[in-house]
């Protein structure tokens, strides 16, 4: 659907510089959805893998750090929902050039791919596939309604004991819910506090 060179707003890397690419399609149905316009697979071009990574390693800024290639620099891949499609291929071309490659998905579908990174967000619209669950390095759960604390709980018993658990306000609720999320993390201090920081800032 697009792929852009920003910060990621979200979550345990929140602030890193991160190539985003945010591949169409998605079944999930969430009804605050704010990409809808991702749903839809057949209404985005199709790449093939070398000239979508030829494209996206020239707008990297070379490392010095990392001997003057781009080893340090993060992809994201994202959707729709990501899983959908089978990410193998591409997650190996990007490690193969010491890219970290980092996954956003509802865990809806099988896991593909290489990842140095899942962020599991399930939804209520479309359970995860339970194969994820140990997979997960950060679960972060969407608050739209008070019930969604005690459906937080039901998915962090379900991850490894060193996943990161992340509760993040609903976009067009944050006003309502980010105090109630605020008592929640002072009463249970294993979670912590996701802002969509890039729409703060005003970024993709
Ligand atoms: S899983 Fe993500 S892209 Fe799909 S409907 Fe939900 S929020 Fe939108």
């Amino acid at each position: 659907m697009e792929h852009f060179y920003t910060l990621q707003g979200e979550g345990f890397h929140q602030g890193k510089a991160a190539y985003f690419i945010r591949l169409g399609g998605c079944d999930v149905g969430c009804i605050w959805c704010d990409v809808k316009e991702s749903w839809d697979t057949d209404k985005h071009p199709k790449y093939d893998i070398g000239s979508l990574i030829a494209d996206i390693k020239k707008n990297i800024p070379v490392s010095p750090s990392a001997g003057g290639g781009q080893g340090e620099a993060i992809v994201v891949i994202t959707g729709g929902e990501p899983l959908m499609h089978d990410l193998s291929e591409l997650t190996k071309e990007f490690q193969a050039g010491g890219f970290k490659t980092h996954l956003e998905t509802s865990g809806a579908y099988p896991l593909t791919g290489s990842w140095d990174w899942i962020c599991l967000s399930p939804k209520k619209f479309k359970a995860p596939l339970p194969g994820i669950l140990p997979e997960a390095h950060e679960l972060k759960v969407v608050v739209f309604n008070k019930s969604d604390f005690e459906w937080a709980e039901k998915y962090a018993a379900r991850v490894s004991s060193i996943c990161k658990l992340y509760l993040q306000p609903e976009w067009d609720k944050a006003s309502q819910m980010t105090p109630l999320i605020i008592d929640y993390i002072k009463a249970n201090p294993k979670w912590e506090l996701s802002l969509q920081i890039h729409k703060y800032i005003n970024v993709p």
